[in-house]
């Protein structure tokens, strides 16, 4: 069965096909400027990478390019767009309304405006993305995997702000969560690892890329999470500030004569790593000028990994049972000094680092960084979206076929 993914941006389209007979990729690309004069895409089959100047005024026409390139002689992997049984779309809110993937009609449709408010940057793409791949295959189903699911499972103890009730209940304020498809990804993979059932599993993820977040999961729920009503909350982040006093929102205003917008803009592009290292977002970079003893640099990665190890604290002592830690992300998956960082800061949970395993244990490898004797596992498991969608899409469409 042959499925393809679809992740649309504001300006962006990006997109894998799937073959789940063995959970291959078949062709993968991103189309950027989408909504411009002229777009770009770059499209990979077979290893080579193909790209393109084409017109995209819209994601309705990059999609029908990019479905076009699909079935193309001469970079095209299909005879004909009949072959794609399922079209799998990332979308990043549903609020409380779906803990799984649905397969996409007019109420899930519905939802998804129903949640613009509350992803203003994120839902009205996927929307777009969403209507441009029913037109280009209407007769085939369709399903959304939505961020926020997995996050869906939050007692209400640890999604709910003390604040005034109307906001609550008016305006919607809770704690919602994202990157609940990279969690719940890295989940399954652990279970299988440690060979357990997912729903008997007690894991702290770690997902560290430019957004960063942790959840922690009880018997393969998660019952704890570290972004908040928006993805600005939690850990120190590329360029997002993560937890800080929120009457410093106030402050700054008045201090700086600062607009919302203003502020807005400040605590999510300008700042976390870039803002407190004030060279870069990049977390190579900035291990980079820290090796040459750059102050700023220095300090950057040591709050990024105090303030891991510090949320890891927490969840351990919510958490009634812990069988692992798991690191994932850009800089789980890579960077062996955050993540000697952050093992070294866990002495007291009974964490013993392993200097070699964290050498070889990257680009893409799944294992421990800690010894077999640690009396907790920190375990390297490589993320992977866009087959969670693929695996969810592929679940969907069977059920429909089997009636
Ligand atoms: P996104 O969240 O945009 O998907 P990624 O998961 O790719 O991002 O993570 C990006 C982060 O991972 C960057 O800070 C980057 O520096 C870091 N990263 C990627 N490879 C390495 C590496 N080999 N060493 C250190 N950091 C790395």
């Amino acid at each position: 069965m042959k499925i393809f993914v679809v992740n649309c941006g504001s300006s962006s389209i990006k997109y894998k096909l799937y073959s789940m007979t063995n959970e291959t990729v078949l062709a993968s690309g991103v189309m950027e400027r989408v909504g411009e004069a002229r777009s770009q895409l770059s499209h990979t089959t077979n290893g080579q990478k193909h790209q393109f100047a084409v017109e995209a005024p819209d994601h309705t026409a990059g999609l029908k390019d990019i479905i076009a390139k699909l079935t193309d002689p001469d970079v095209g992997v299909l005879e004909s767009v009949d072959e794609i049984r399922g079209v799998g779309h990332r979308v990043v809110h549903a609020g409380e309304r779906y803990t799984d993937s649905v397969l996409i009609d007019d109420e899930v449709i519905d939802v998804i405006e129903d949640h613009f408010q509350l992803s203003p940057l994120h839902n009205p793409p996927n929307l777009a993305g969403i209507r441009a791949a029913i037109e280009a295959m209407p007769d085939t189903p369709q399903a959304a995997v939505f961020d926020t699911a997995f996050l869906a499972t939050l007692p209400e103890r640890a999604y709910t702000y003390a604040v005034p009730h109307e906001w609550q209940q008016k305006y919607r304020v809770r704690k919602y969560g994202f990157h609940g498809t990279s969690h719940r990804y890295v989940t399954h993979q652990t279970a299988e690892v440690l060979g357990k059932s997912v729903d008997e599993v007690n894991l702290i993820t770690c997902h560290l890329g430019n957004g960063c977040s942790m959840t922690a999961v009880h018997n393969g729920r998660a019952i704890e999470h570290s972004m908040g009503m928006t993805p600005l909350a939690g850990l120190v982040m590329g360029t997002r500030s993560g937890d800080i006093d929120p009457a410093i929102v106030f402050y700054i205003m008045k201090a700086a004569g600062l607009s919302v917008d203003q502020v807005d803009k400040a605590l999510n592009k300008e700042s976390g790593l870039l803002g407190v290292s004030g060279i870069s977002n990049d977390m190579r970079d900035l291990l980079i000028e820290a090796e040459k003893g750059h102050p700023g640099a220095q300090l950057a990665a040591e709050l990024f990994a105090y303030r891991i190890i510090r949320y890891i604290g927490s969840y351990y002592t919510i958490l009634p049972e812990l069988d692992a830690i798991v690191l994932t992300g850009g800089i789980g998956e890579n960077s062996q000094p955050i993540r000697a960082k952050v093992c070294q800061g866990l002495g007291r949970l009974g964490v013993k680092f392993d200097p070699r395993r964290n050498e070889t244990t990257i680009r893409g490898k799944l294992g421990p960084i800690t010894t077999d004797d640690s009396a907790l596992p920190v375990l390297i498991v490589p993320t992977n979206e866009e087959l969670m969608i693929a695996r969810d899409t592929r679940a969907l469409v069977e059920r429909v076929l089997a009636g």
